[in-house]
């Protein structure tokens, strides 16, 4: 099963049929409120007019203001971009936080478009989507190819558009632009979190090496990376969209973030040894950790899977039917709607910071960060104590509960 919207239903109906759920409210929360489609003209450099394809879609408000990242990707499209929604209402459920789900994609390659065209391009698709979005309607965030800059344009436009600063729409802006502390690094935060705590608290078999390889290094796998080095695990391997390097002795990712800036990619850096993205994935290491796109486990290549531990900073990255090869061959998944939740909650931080006009310190947005991850693994392994499933059954479980307690009240 490889379109992503088809897992994110499998998912919530294995949640189900485990706890015996029974709502008339089910199927309302697999499926997208609202969908908009948008077509953005953008006058490229050439003076040529270029059309690119856009939509926001919103999954789910019943807990709160939609929420969810900006893709802007090539091969982005729309049941990618429903999936992703969905598994936002779900993350936001499993962590707590008042928010419901939302995504939003732009078919488009950024690194062909020079700083203007992207600027002119992300202005439109704001003009675009203006009425559906705001601070308690629909916030979105950065995701993959999207910076903060491209974020700052967003609150800009917005505000320039209702005649009002508004940078509680956006979330994931640059510090002098309303940004939060600590939002740069908060999805490998949060992922570092879940990872410590799921460690005290399992006990899993894995080497006191604590050996990491870690697929996709953007924005969230970088920092993952870099805070597990410092934490002291080992980090043996890493790639980016052109190929990885592998060191058995252990590699220093700021060493490589530096030479990935210079040379252009990973697979460009002369002096390690190198590996694909394929070969990367089915190392003997302690913890996998995906961090690119969508898809990347599936039934072709779980069996292979030798890590102990998958920890999904990456969302979607393990298919359903790579979860069931993996459970049983005792692997670990750390769920996307936990590892990864990090990000939304200090975005959540940031919106909350920006509506009571605070500045929060670097410290306070950590401890808080901490607190919340902590909770919510402690609660996910607990449940899936209870009900004997796996972190991803029980993760959807609670959440669900919660999103159709919500629903359910407000339908009364
Ligand atoms: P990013 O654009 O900063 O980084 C993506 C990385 O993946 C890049 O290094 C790119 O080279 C690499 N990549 C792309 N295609 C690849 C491939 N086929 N094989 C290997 N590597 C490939 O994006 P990001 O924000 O770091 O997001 C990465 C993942 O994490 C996405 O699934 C995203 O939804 C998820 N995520 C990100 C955040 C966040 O705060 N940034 C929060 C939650 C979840």
């Amino acid at each position: 099963m490889d379109n992503p919207f088809d897992s994110a239903q499998t998912q919530i109906d294995q949640a189900v049929k485990i706890a015996g759920i029974k709502s008339k409210f089910l199927d309302v929360i697999k499926q997208p409120q609202r969908i908009v489609d948008v077509k953005v003209p953008v006058v490229m450099a050439d003076g040529k007019l270029r059309i690119f394809h856009g939509y926001r879609v919103q999954h789910n408000n019943a807990r709160g203001p939609y929420k969810g990242g900006i893709r802007f990707h090539p091969q982005t499209n729309m049941d990618e971009v429903k999936a992703l929604a969905t598994w936002m209402t779900f993350k936001c459920a499993t962590v707590g936080i008042p928010f419901g789900g939302g995504k939003g994609g732009v078919e488009v390659n950024p690194k062909e478009l020079s700083p203007k065209e992207l600027e002119r391009l992300t202005r439109g698709y704001v003009q675009l989507i203006v009425d559906v979005i705001g601070p308690q309607k629909d916030v979105p965030a950065p995701d993959v190819y999207t910076t903060p800059q491209i974020m700052a344009w967003f609150a800009d436009e917005y505000s320039k558009i209702v005649k009002k600063k508004t940078p509680a729409c956006v979330t994931g802006k640059p510090l002098n632009a309303g940004g939060s502390l600590g939002r740069d690094t908060a999805t490998g935060r949060g992922g570092q979190f879940v990872l410590e705590k799921l460690l005290k608290i399992s006990d899993p078999n894995i080497s006191d090496e604590k050996t990491v390889a870690v697929q996709g290094f953007g924005n969230a796998g970088e920092n993952i990376a870099e805070l597990l080095f410092d934490a002291g695990f080992k980090i043996v391997a890493v790639s980016d969209s052109t190929g990885g390097v592998f060191v058995t002795a252990g590699l220093d990712p700021r060493n490589i973030a530096k030479l990935k800036k210079k040379l252009g990619g990973i697979k460009s850096i002369g002096e390690h040894k190198k590996i694909s993205n394929d070969q990367l994935l089915k190392l003997d290491v302690d913890i996998l950790i995906p961090a690119a796109l969508e898809n990347v486990i599936t039934d072709a290549n779980a069996s292979e899977i030798k890590a102990k531990i998958i920890l999904e900073i990456a969302n979607g990255p393990v298919t359903p039917e790579a979860d069931k090869i993996l459970s049983g061959k005792k692997v670990v998944v750390v769920p996307d709607i936990l590892a990864n939740a990090g990000g939304v909650t200090v975005s959540y931080f940031e919106w909350l910071q920006n509506i009571l006009e605070q500045k929060w310190t670097a410290m306070e947005v950590d401890s808080k960060l901490k607190k919340i991850m902590d909770k919510a693994t402690r609660d996910i392994y607990q449940e899936s104590k209870l009900y004997k499933c796996t972190l991803r059954q029980a993760a959807y479980i609670l959440a669900i509960k919660r999103v159709l307690k919500a629903e359910e009240k407000r339908n009364k």
